[in-house]
């Protein structure tokens, strides 16, 4: 038997909470900081010093030696960079701990190995980290001991944004302040503030660490670059919610104990489609924090998965032929005086609010699918947009049959009178209560579908961070209220105004809307005709950010400004051309190293007994076929190698970023895909033994 877990106790443990807060600071102090905290301004230099003291004195009671600014730089993940406490000891040796407001509120480092996309040369390495008040500082325990964490944003010299927390900051601010404006005109005075609330539900693959060890494929490039696909993948479908093995649950149970520690919600875990699959998802929160806290839960499933002897892998494609892994991002906005502007209530026809918040957001979708896109753009991500997995590149939006009925009743007549409820689900057995259905069903290929109060967007990638995603919703929603409002609030009728505005915007953006089968190839056609964008790529999404439309989206709300959509667009660029240049080295790597001599060894044997046994008077016809053929594909092998070289010299002599990154998809990765197959085949080729890495039916069954 195991323990039993006291969740309650051991929940936000390693949280400097609210409740924390109340506790140890002086009463006006608190009140300060909860005020930063829910509408902004600065903390006066005494607050701050005496939060830091608190701050400093709950970590060390509780282990602490040291302390980070805990930031997220264009990388994608997190950075830290940790100073003790400790101070210059006194005449007689003793040192004692202290943490300054200074040194809370303001980091300086030397951040010039960060990527800033031209934003800035070497030379000039200021960067800044500022304590972000909304995101509540933590105790991340480890090897290296107990360390306190101070989220906090990443700008340059000048100002610019250096990460991915400030912008969507500075999107959360923009979507409020515009939102505010939407409900205000339908005499909701009492709310002071809309916040963006996050659910990501998180796909990831577990591995044995000790196969994992001997596939340089798998730690070089985070997926498989070859590997035949074993006897067995998902098609019986008994992995999805299947019964978890007990390797598996210990491994789970582990890293829920460690993310409710840091306040993370982990709330539902389950075995996902493809073998090795497994799925985690905590309950949403505010944006930041859930964008925060998502980097909190990629970063224990690796730190976790190490000690039961596993590795998890979060690529968007770690195997071929079975399912891919992303994240569904769920994403809703309500009041601080608890409306969820997406909660349509029982009969939508009549929510006026929520029908214009949807004509709103179906506009902001239409007018910006290109940016939705980018968002979700990421390199192991082009394995599944549009690769006839999870969603397709194309974005649109599923309503379900109520809402859309609605829709197109306010299309067609301008009036909406009834909406389709769901019903009795009778399943004909009396012993099971009749319960009620939903008033519509799922459409699990959707890019962006609404589910009940939420839309779940599902294009991102499991290995990014969800802070780009966000930061673009909540941008375009924005400049989407922000129009409306302005039409709106000047209206002399404001039913009239609002009612006609409502059918206008819905008129205009409906082919945005598709309920039917994503993946079809009719689709893909019938989004071109209707003129919607499909992107196929990470790379052909990049310009994206720097349209005339989406400077003037980003500059308005102050989010971006042109030169760091500018810096974004080329660390798009650079990101792609860098990890497919890794695995282009790789596969060369692998080839050179390992396949083409296991395979000559095994030829060289097979010839061996070809002689052996036409000297023994037999024919040895099995074995002379089996050495031609595996000859063949040696060869083919051979040649393969020879160009995807070629091609990686090439590509990596151009300097111009965006040539360059094109050269990598075009050229690098073409090749790349042109020596996998002769590669695999030989793979079905060869003896077990005489292959020198663990197959797929190794990595994917023998967890
Ligand atoms: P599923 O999509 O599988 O049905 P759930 O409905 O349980 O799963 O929700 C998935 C995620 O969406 C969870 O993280 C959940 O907390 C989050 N979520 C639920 N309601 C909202 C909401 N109003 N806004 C944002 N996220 C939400
Ligand atoms: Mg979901």
């Amino acid at each position: 038997m195991s323990e039993a877990l006291n969740v309650e106790e051991l929940f936000g443990k390693n949280v400097f909470t609210l409740g924390k807060m109340k506790e140890r600071l002086p009463g006006t102090t608190f009140r300060e900081v909860r005020k930063v905290m829910e509408h902004g301004g600065e903390l006066s230099r005494e607050s701050a010093d005496v939060v830091a003291k608190a701050m400093k004195d709950w970590a060390v009671e509780n282990g602490a030696t040291h302390y980070t600014h805990w930031f997220q730089p264009l990388t994608g993940i997190t950075a830290e960079k940790h100073d003790a406490f400790v101070t210059h000891p006194d005449e007689e040796g003793r040192t004692l701990l202290e943490f300054s407001g200074k040194e809370l509120i303001k980091g300086e480092s030397d951040a010039s190995s960060f990527p800033s996309g031209g934003l800035r040369a070497t030379f000039e390495a200021r960067g800044y980290t500022v304590w972000d008040i909304t995101s509540p500082a933590f105790l991340k325990e480890d090897a290296t001991g107990v360390i306190l964490c101070i989220p906090t944003a990443f700008c340059s010299y000048k100002g610019e944004a250096l990460d991915k927390k400030t912008p969507l900051l500075r999107s959360m601010e923009a979507v409020s302040e515009q939102a505010l404006r939407i409900v205000r005109l339908f005499g909701n005075t009492g709310a002071t503030k809309v916040t963006a609330s996050v659910g990501p539900e998180q796909e990831y693959f577990l591995v044995d660490r000790a196969k994992y060890l001997q596939r340089e494929d798998l730690i070089f490039a985070g997926r498989s670059l070859f590997g035949a696909p074993a006897p067995k993948g998902q098609e019986l479908e008994d992995h999805y919610y299947g019964a978890i093995r007990e390797r598996i649950g210990a491994y789970m149970k582990d890293l829920n104990v460690e993310l409710w520690k840091m306040g993370v919600t982990a709330k539902t875990q389950h075995n996902e489609v493809a073998p090795a699959q497994h799925e985690l998802a905590p309950i949403y929160e505010t944006a930041n924090i859930a964008v925060d806290h998502n980097q909190l839960v990629m970063e224990t499933m690796k730190k976790v998965a190490g000690r039961h002897g596993l590795t998890c892998l979060l690529h968007e494609k770690p195997f071929a032929g079975v399912n891919g892994s992303g994240k569904h991002d769920n994403w809703s906005l309500s009041t601080d005086n608890g409306v969820n502007l997406l909660d349509p209530g029982v009969t939508p026809n009549e929510n006026v609010q929520f029908l214009l918040v949807l004509a709103c957001i179906l506009k902001a979708v239409d007018t910006h699918a290109d940016l939705l896109r980018w968002s979700a753009a990421d390199v192991g991500n082009d394995h599944r947009l549009g690769a006839n997995e999870a969603p397709p590149a194309i974005i649109s939006v599923f309503l379900g049959e109520q809402l859309e009925d609605v829709v197109k009743q306010l299309i067609e007549t301008g009036m909406a009178d009834h909406a389709i409820q769901g019903g009795k689900l009778r399943t004909g057995v009396s012993t099971l209560t009749d319960v009620e259905k939903d008033a519509t069903d799922r459409n699990r290929t959707s890019p962006f579908a609404f589910t009940g109060n939420k839309f779940e967007f599902r294009s991102v990638g499991s290995s990014a961070s969800i802070a780009d995603p966000n930061t673009t919703l909540n941008s375009i929603v924005a400049e989407a209220f922000c129009e409306a409002a302005d039409e709106l609030e000047k209206a002399d009728n404001f039913e009239i105004a609002v009612h006609d505005l409502i059918k206008k915007y819905l008129t205009e953006h409906q082919r945005i809307i598709f309920n039917g089968d994503g993946y079809s190839d009719a689709w893909v056609e019938e989004a071109a005709r209707r003129g919607l964008p499909n992107i196929r790529s990470m790379v052909e999404s990049a310009s994206a950010l720097t349209t005339p439309k989406a400077v003037k989206l980003f500059e308005k709300f102050h989010i971006f400004t042109k030169v760091e959509l500018e810096s974004r667009e080329e660390v798009t660029y650079e990101n792609y051309s860098k990890s497919i240049n890794i695995e282009a080295l790789t596969m060369i790597d692998m080839a050179k190293k390992q396949y083409i001599p296991a395979v000559m060894k095994y030829s060289g044997e097979l010839a061996r007994s070809v002689l052996a046994i036409k000297e023994a008077g037999a024919k040895a016809t099995v074995e002379t076929m089996q050495l031609k053929n595996i000859s063949l594909k040696l060869e083919e092998t051979q040649k393969a190698l020879e160009a995807l070289e070629k091609a990686t010299a090439k590509a990596q002599s151009i300097t111009d970023a965006r040539k360059k990154a094109f050269a990598y998809k075009d050229q690098v990765f073409t090749a790349m895909e042109a020596l996998r197959r002769p590669v695999d085949a030989l793979e079905t080729m060869v003896a077990r033994e005489a292959w020198p890495v663990p197959a797929y039916s190794e990595l994917i069954f023998e967890v």
